[in-house]
This record gives structure tokens, C-alpha cells and sequence, in this order.
């Protein structure tokens, strides 16, 4: 399966890694929104959030979990950041591997849909 992001995991692709460990990776954007801008996303090939189910859902925890590490160790853990994962055309997905933006450095904008 042609993938960038498993592509990026398996080092095919360079990337400017910022974390990882068994379950996930995580990098910086190459198009950076925000001061911090990383992309954190499961080593299973899941396609987006629609792919989420009971049986797998445990990695999404541990995103989670990696993301406020990460924000601690970036030095926007007090002043905010925001999570984000696109699902589907509406959303603007644009990378059909689930990745969850973690966002923060500045003051973002707060427009939600
Ligand atoms: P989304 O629009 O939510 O699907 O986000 C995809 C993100 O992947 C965008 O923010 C892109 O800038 C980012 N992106 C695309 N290709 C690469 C790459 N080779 N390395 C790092 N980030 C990338
Ligand atoms: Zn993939």
C-alpha cells in the first residue's frame, strides 16, 4: 500500500522526528500553522478516525498521552495548544493516515467549523 506516512515511519521518507516509541510516531509538519506545529500518529495504518473501533481505539489514549509530553517538553503545556485530527473531505483531510496535529507557540485562532 502506497502510504506517506508509513512511508515516513519506515524511514523511506525523511522527517524531522520529535518522538517515538513501539506504538506511535511523532514529527514536525512540513507546512507549520503554528511555532509548534508535530504531527503525532499510530504505527498501525488506520486511515482516519473512521477506522477508530473498540478493539484498536487503545493507541488513541496514548496519543493522547504522548501529546502532553510532548507539549510539556516544547514548553506549551501553561500557555495552550490544541489536538486535532481531520476526518474526510469536509474536514480537509488531506493525508489518508490518521495523524493528530498537536498546535501551539501562539495565539490560534479559534474558529472551530
Ligand atoms: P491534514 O490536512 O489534516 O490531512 O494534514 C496533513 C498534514 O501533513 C499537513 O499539515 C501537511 O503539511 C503535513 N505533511 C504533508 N506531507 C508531509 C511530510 N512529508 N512531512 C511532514 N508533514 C507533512
Ligand atoms: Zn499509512
Amino acid at each position: 500500500m502506497d502510504c506517506l506516512f508509513c512511508s515516513i515511519i519506515k524511514g523511506e521518507i525523511p522527517s524531522t522526528k520529535v518522538y517515538e516509541d513501539e506504538q506511535v510516531y511523532a514529527f514536525k509538519d512540513i507546512n507549520p500553522m503554528a511555532p509548534v506545529h508535530v504531527l503525532i500518529i499510530p504505527k498501525t495504518h488506520l486511515s482516519s478516525i473512521n477506522d477508530v473501533t473498540e478493539e484498536n481505539s487503545a493507541v488513541i489514549a496514548h496519543i493522547y498521552a504522548v501529546a502532553a509530553k510532548l507539549a510539556k517538553a516544547l514548553g506549551i503545556s501553561e500557555s495552550g495548544y490544541r489536538v486535532v485530527s481531520n476526518c474526510g473531505a469536509d474536514a480537509g483531510q488531506t493525508v489518508f493516515h490518521l495523524h493528530f496535529h498537536l498546535l501551539g507557540g501562539k495565539k490560534l485562532n479559534v474558529e472551530m467549523g
